[in-house]
């Protein structure tokens, strides 16, 4: 099995080839083609009726909202919205699809030709295509586990059956497991930004599967692809990826052949195993399903969809970089989520100087926060009081050495910055006279600097700044300050 076997040589002969398929759970209240709730840990079987269930003569009726969503999310991702899409039996058994049919869509999708562009290796982006985003429903699931006779029987859950679902099929774009990372990555963040999953992994909101396959390097066709299924994190679909490329290159390298088939993650144990070998499409013998008409969504449907449409993360974030004058990497913390991004600016428009809520809610807080190992939502000190600590430091009521004084309380104590500023409120010393007399202490003591502050080194006034701030315990006004070190050098 492919290890370190493998040369960097025999790597770089072969080129990987991946495409994504995605599943979504759509976050509707209700399932797609029914009224029954769509609801993820409810009691076993306790959300069904004969339209989930595909008990005889019961007929499906396509739930609005959901629609709504998987346009929504077609849009976010840049896809063509077709005006008349067509629902398709796809017909397979497993004991937890009671109909023996699942309701999809096969030729006529409802949106195709979209894109994502993640960062590239070489530090510009790469577009993705996606090939298509179609609606569907999901299964019921099959319980192996956790009953007394597990060893021996197997359980159903229906809940999920009809629950609705989008498939993203990415375009087979992607060329190492990092860009497919890259690639869900955004995909996740985007259709969290529209709020039409919660793109759960572990709850199964979110699945993906991976085709991948190898050919020699100049190659154009293909090689023979293999899948690797539900694989239920990202990081371990880049793992899957990077162990498929390999085990594909070593098969071809001792002189067999890649077959097409289905494989398992393991990852615990780091490695895949064959599931099955694939069907073909036409096993499935999609039709046109015969009990629900064509999907005909109207341009004044798409327009009210539009209208719901974010902004999305990436123009989000190129947005605040020019804005709060940001770093790549301090964009992505404060756009980590939309609700995040949209409390931080709501809070930085009333701040005298957002910029420098930016700059405290990264630093000062992010800091505590990291160094204590606490999420955001954690956070004692409210986006109000960052908003309030910003302001008096801009108004210069308190120095930037007070400022983190209190910040340290305040978690020191779990409280919000403005009940520990009413409480302390840090003294300032405004008075010339009392200030002069520290400088002139400081100059005094420091002849070396002042000599190269007058030979032309002008950044050593930080030296003397500071050195006073220190003798005065943090409380010297700083731009008096500021003032009068100048004033005492220069002279
Ligand atoms: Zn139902």
């Amino acid at each position: 099995m492919p290890a370190a076997a493998l040369s960097p040589e025999v790597l770089a002969k072969y080129e990987p080839v991946i495409g994504l398929e995605v599943h979504v759970q759509l976050l509707t209240a209700t399932k797609a083609f029914c009224g029954c709730r769509n609801h993820f840990g409810s009691e076993p079987n306790t959300n069904i009726c004969p339209v989930c269930l595909g008990l005889p003569g019961a007929l499906p009726v396509l739930n609005a909202k959901a629609v709504e969503f998987a346009a929504l999310a077609s849009m976010a991702l840049n896809c063509q919205v077709r005006a008349r899409s067509i629902f398709a039996r796809k017909n397979y058994f497993y004991p937890d699809l009671p109909k023996g049919y699942q309701i999809s869509q096969y030729d006529k999708p409802l949106a195709e030709h979209g894109w994502i562009d993640v960062p590239a290796a070489d530090g510009t982006t790469k577009r993705l295509g996606i090939t298509r985003l179609h609606m569907e429903e999901d299964a019921g699931k099959s319980l192996h586990d956790g009953f007394s006779d597990s060893a021996t029987r197997t359980y159903l859950d229906l809940n999920r059956c009809g629950t609705p679902l989008a498939e993203i099929v990415s375009e087979p774009d992607m060329r190492t497991p990092e860009e497919a990372f890259e690639y869900l990555t955004r995909l996740k963040e985007i259709l969290l930004y529209c709020g039409v999953s919660d793109c759960n992994m572990e709850e199964g909101s979110l699945r993906c599967d991976a085709n991948v396959s190898v050919r020699p390097r100049g190659q154009e066709k293909f090689g023979v692809k293999a899948e690797v299924k539900n694989v239920n994190s990202f990081r371990f679909v880049r793992a899957a990826l990077q162990y498929e490329i390999e085990r594909q290159i070593e098969v071809i390298e001792s002189g067999g052949r890649v077959i097409q088939e289905s494989r398992l993650w393991n990852a615990g144990e780091g490695r895949s195993y064959s599931m099955r070998s694939k069907e073909q499409a036409h096993d499935y013998r999609y039709f046109p399903e015969p009990d629900l008409p064509p999907l005909v969504v109207s341009p004044e449907f798409l327009a009210e969809v539009k209208k719901k449409l974010p902004e999305l993360p990436e123009p989000r974030r190129a947005r605040m970089i020019a804005e709060y004058e940001l770093n790549p990497k301090d964009a992505f913390t404060l756009t980590a989520t939309r609700e995040f991004a949209e409390r931080f600016e709501a809070a930085a428009k009333t701040a005298r100087n957002p910029r420098r809520v930016a700059n405290l809610l990264l630093s000062e807080v992010g800091g505590r926060l990291k160094a204590l190992g606490l999420e955001q939502e954690q956070s004692p000190v409210s986006m109000a009081g960052i908003v309030l600590a910003a302001d008096l430091l801009d108004e210069d009521k308190i120095s930037s050495k007070q400022l983190k004084q209190l910040f340290d309380l305040c978690f020191e104590k779990g409280e919000d910055f403005a009940a520990v500023y009413e409480r302390e409120k840090p003294q300032q010393i405004t008075d010339a006279s009392a200030l002069e007399a520290l400088v002139d202490q400081v100059v005094r003591d420091n002849p070396k600097q002042v000599e190269q502050y007058r030979a032309g080194k002008k950044t050593m006034a930080g030296f003397f700044v500071g050195q006073v701030m220190k003798a005065s315990r943090g409380q010297a006004n700083p731009a008096l300050l500021n003032e009068l070190v100048t004033k005492k050098l220069e002279g």
